[in-house]
């Protein structure tokens, strides 16, 4: 790296660190800014500091916002009982996406993995339990059909049958191991529709 001036190359190494992003890719995408005409550059740097500075979870739902809340929590025409678990924000998108859904959304921010070391105290599950003192009528688990978020899913539903909540899960038809978020709008539908009760 060192025939770059060394402001090359810090840039080339900071995006580097972006996940996906390989030194080839990093240096290309390094050298597309320097050609970028400068009030171009500013937007794009001002857009992620205030991105990073503005945006936080939604008190709710814990999807990211720029709000107290999000445009679905804070919409009259959401139905507040039921609750669609997902592990990301991608994955409510994804749902959201199929225009069908009319409940609102909790996103755990990950899921259960032993083997990662991720527990229940590691995801947002206190919330979650907080949110189900309140009126709640059905909590559909909508985690990925991975080793995670099948492990995620049974212990949910071990934690909130107790509580007399109707727990149902997606149906199959998402591919094992499948990130919800690169499956297509009618499979998600089907699987909506076709959800089990627990
Ligand atoms: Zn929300």
């Amino acid at each position: 790296m060192d025939y770059y001036s060394s402001q090359i190359s810090k840039l080339i190494e900071e995006l580097s660190r972006l996940p996906g992003i390989g030194a080839k890719t990093a240096q290309r995408l390094a050298f597309h800014i320097i050609n970028m005409p400068e009030d171009q550059v500013s937007v794009l740097s001002n857009s992620i500091v205030e991105a990073k500075k503005n945006v936080r979870y939604c008190k709710d739902c814990l999807t990211l916002t720029d709000k107290e809340l999000c445009p679905i929590c804070s919409s009259p025409r959401r139905d507040k009982g039921q609750i669609m678990v997902v592990e990301n924000p991608r994955d409510l998108a994804a749902y959201e996406k199929t225009g069908k859904f009319e409940g609102v959304y909790h996103v755990l921010h990950g899921a259960i993995s032993p083997m990662l070391g991720i527990g229940p105290a590691d995801i947002k599950l206190k919330e979650l339990m907080t949110r189900l003192q309140q009126d709640v009528d059905e909590v559909i688990i909508a985690t990925n059909s991975s080793l995670e978020g099948e492990a995620t899913a049974m212990y949910l539903s071990k934690l909130i049958k107790p509580a007399g909540i109707k727990v149902s899960r997606i149906a199959s038809g998402i591919p094992v191991g499948g990130d919800l978020e690169y499956i297509d709008e009618v499979t998600l539908l089907r699987a909506f529709e076709g959800r089990v009760e627990l």
